[in-house]
């Protein structure tokens, strides 16, 4: 079992939290300019990284969203931020 560090609460068991998304992965805006490529490869290509990765995590108990940085390889949480639109 792993802690995690909550921005907002400290750490807490792994299993309190949530993957929610990779970090820096805009979302298109809704439009029917958009196409069937566009929302494919925002749904579904992610970078999967071998080393550091910036996700979006959120904790359940307290419903915050921030983003944690941890190495894919040896599983280490390198740190946590608050999740803001100007950190992604
Ligand atoms: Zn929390």
């Amino acid at each position: 079992m792993q802690r995690f560090p909550c921005p907002f609460c400290g750490p807490r068991d792994e299993r309190e939290f949530h993957f929610a998304g990779e970090a820096g992965k805009i979302r298109p805006t809704p439009s029917a300019a958009q196409s069937d490529t566009d929302w494919a490869t925002y749904l579904y290509e992610a970078q999967n990284p071998r080393g550091p990765s910036r996700e979006i995590w959120v904790h359940t108990p307290c419903q915050e969203y921030f983003i944690m940085t941890r190495d894919t390889v040896s599983m280490e949480v390198l740190g946590t931020e608050q999740l803001r639109k100007e950190t992604l």
